[in-house]
């Protein structure tokens, strides 16, 4: 229940730190009269030593496919950032996790997730450590690749990455979410998604949180 509850805190403290950073952003950029460029809100990140854990588990009869890309998206992000440099250990376990990501197949049809999928509309967000991806419902199931950029984007928001927006290339991009300029969604981490985490953990990975982080937003330099 501890852990649920400093998850619940993380996460509603990440999304009033988002709005806020948003509108600080958008503030300063018109008063100096700057075009706004792409860039990225920044929430709060781990502040704690390595190895980073996760897991992933399911919610119904999901697929084994699903299963192998979800944890493939953890491999993809840990990949990309230690090729910047430094250390960023990511580990699957089973026995506690920081991060925490359920597959949902719904056969009987009576989620949200279900009725937005059957409606054609994009999948729900959810920022935090603790998120769902929809898989598919009813016999329907949805594109392996397209679970897998949405594991992508939800380990981002884990991590404590926000939305990318002002016309940003990037896995973080919301397609509804057009603020400042039309985004375009990745199928991997991209720079200003890999640059951005930098800004959150220093160049050395996730052993050493910056300490001097406050809640802001990052553009490429
Ligand atoms: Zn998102």
């Amino acid at each position: 229940m501890l852990v649920e509850f400093r998850a619940m805190r993380r996460l509603l403290v990440g999304l009033v730190a988002l709005a806020v950073s948003a509108m600080l952003f958008v503030a300063v950029a018109q008063a100096s009269h700057e075009p706004v460029k792409p860039y990225m809100t920044l929430a709060y990140p781990f502040d704690k030593p390595n190895p980073i854990l996760y897991k992933v588990g399911v919610q119904g009869i999901v697929p084994a496919e699903y299963k192998t890309v979800a944890n493939e998206a953890f491999t993809v992000w840990s990949e990309k950032l230690n090729a910047k440099g430094g250390e960023w250990k990511l580990v699957k376990s089973n026995f506690g996790e920081d991060i925490y990501i359920r597959l949902i197949y719904d056969q009987n049809g009576v989620s949200r997730f279900c009725k937005n999928f059957l409606a054609g509309k994009p999948p729900a967000d959810n920022v935090g450590t603790r998120t769902a991806v929809f898989v598919g419902c009813k016999d329907q199931f949805l594109d392996v690749n397209d679970v897998k950029v949405g594991m992508l984007h939800r380990i981002g928001h884990a991590f404590g990455l926000g939305p990318a927006l002002g016309g940003a290339v990037s896995v973080m991009c919301d397609s509804y979410d057009d603020r400042d300029g039309l985004c375009t969604r990745t199928n991997e981490p991209t720079e200003i998604d890999l640059y951005c985490m930098t800004k959150m953990y220093g160049a050395d990975g996730f052993g050493v949180p910056n300490p001097h982080y406050v809640p802001t937003f990052c553009t490429l330099p």
